[in-house]
């Protein structure tokens, strides 16, 4: 029976970018990936950098504003994390961190911004309070309506389909085996650590000291394979490409107010996403989360018309293709980091906007699995904060 220190549950980034850190820090990785490598979400995401706090973050009143604030500590550790990443990693991610805006057309927009200001002061997040005509100065290609802006010089984006196949072929170097293809289907506890079933044809039975559950949206699926209950939402989300077209437009975008996010990437492409849902495909009855979630027209439509109205420019560019994908989100909108109380062994990280923070996550998680602890404190991210799902499974 092969034997490892770490099995990790899924091939996304969050997956890739561990098995590299706790490999780095001397343990013998498997990371087991029932698809290909970057294959869902980490592969399919809109690679935005989000550093400052997102509409989604900010839109449900001030008190949820204040709670999900607690995210920026986070975000200002990943601002950090992702300035080093392409000499960590040793290659090209197509990193670009030339600013971001978040941009208000309303009045209410503006109250959002300002009280989404003070909570990222307060937190150490030094996002600067633009003018309209502050902000047209630095982005002249914005509709000449906004009425105000909030910027952060370091937000931007990176490559989605780069990012994670770096980490795996890091993680390979420091002696990972990386198994894609290869499915838990079944984990049981035993004395000295886990045991673990790996495939649906040709079984194979493993054993390890310490499990990562980084299956992303499918992590509360994996965590029942282990008999534990994981409060993970899978969310159906869509985005949208225009044709290339020459650079003009070096920053990231978002509305206070509205579901946008928008950016030019490096082949000129401008990519429009923010949130909109897309529809889950169904299989006897049931949402199927192994396939890719259907397009809703309506909201194709309302968001090219957000990203036409902030950016007029965009208006004239030709629509080449939508796609859809599915990203695992927790209930208080916070990450899930940390090792399951009841369940010595078993770890978990995942939720929130996992392109952003995903290395980071990976980092912490390495250093607590290998130490015990983290330089970092993680305990509001803690799975026992849901810990009334598990108290009978845990004593059982
Ligand atoms: C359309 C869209 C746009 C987004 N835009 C952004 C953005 O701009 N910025 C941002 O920060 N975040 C964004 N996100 C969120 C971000 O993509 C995810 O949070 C992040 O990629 C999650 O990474 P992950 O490694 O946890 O999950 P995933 O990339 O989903 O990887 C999980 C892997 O686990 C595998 N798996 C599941 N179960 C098993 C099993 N039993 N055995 C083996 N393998 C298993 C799956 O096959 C999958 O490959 C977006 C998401 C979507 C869908």
């Amino acid at each position: 029976m092969r034997k490892y220190d770490v099995l990790v549950i899924g091939g996304g980034l969050v997956g890739c970018a561990s098995a590299f850190y706790l490999a780095r820090r001397g343990a013998n990785v498997l990371l087991a990936e029932k698809n290909d490598i970057n294959s869902l979400a980490s592969g399919q995401n809109a690679g935005s950098l989000h550093f400052q706090l997102e509409h989604r973050l900010i839109q449900q009143g001030d008190a949820l504003a204040e709670q999900f604030s607690r995210i920026i500590a986070l975000n200002r550790m990943a601002v950090e994390q992702w300035t080093g990443l392409e000499a960590e990693l040793g290659e090209p991610v197509g990193l670009a961190m030339k600013g971001g805006f978040m941009v208000a057309m309303t009045s209410d927009e503006v109250a959002l911004l300002k009280n989404k200001h003070s909570l990222e002061q307060s937190c150490g997040m030094d996002t600067q309070l633009l003018t309209a005509e502050e902000t047209l100065q630095i982005a002249p290609y914005l509709n000449k309506k906004i009425l105000a802006a909030a910027y952060l010089p370091q937000e931007g984006h990176a490559n989605p389909r780069l990012v994670t196949p770096a980490y795996a072929r890091a993680a390979a170097k420091q002696g990972v085996t990386l198994q894609s293809h290869c499915e838990v289907t079944y984990i049981s506890r035993n004395r000295k650590g886990w045991q673990v079933r790996l495939g649906t044809g040709e079984k194979e039975e493993i054993e390890v000291d310490m499990i990562l559950n980084a299956a992303g949206a499918w992590a509360g699926q994996s965590a029942l394979l282990a008999g534990i209950h994981l409060p993970v939402l899978p969310l159906a989300l869509m985005m949208s490409v225009t044709e290339a077209t020459p650079p003009f437009l070096p920053h990231l975008l978002q509305r206070a107010g509205a579901e946008l996010s928008l950016k030019q990437v490096n082949a000129g492409n401008i990519l429009i996403g923010g949130g909109w849902a897309a529809r889950f495909k169904y299989n006897h009855g049931q949402p199927d989360l192994a396939r890719r979630p259907a397009i809703i027209m309506e909201n194709v439509v309302q968001n090219l018309i957000l990203a036409a109205e902030l950016v007029p420019e965009v208006a004239r560019l030709h629509l080449l293709r939508c796609w859809t994908g599915i990203v695992g989100v927790i209930d208080d909108q916070l990450p899930l980091l940390g090792e399951v109380p009841g369940f010595p062994g078993y770890y978990v990280a995942t939720g929130g906007s996992g392109f952003t923070l995903g290395p980071l996550y990976a980092r912490l998680i390495s250093e607590l699995m290998t130490t015990g602890g983290t330089s970092h404190d993680i305990s509001p991210y803690n799975p026992g904060r849901f810990g009334q799902h598990n108290s009978s499974v845990a004593k059982a």
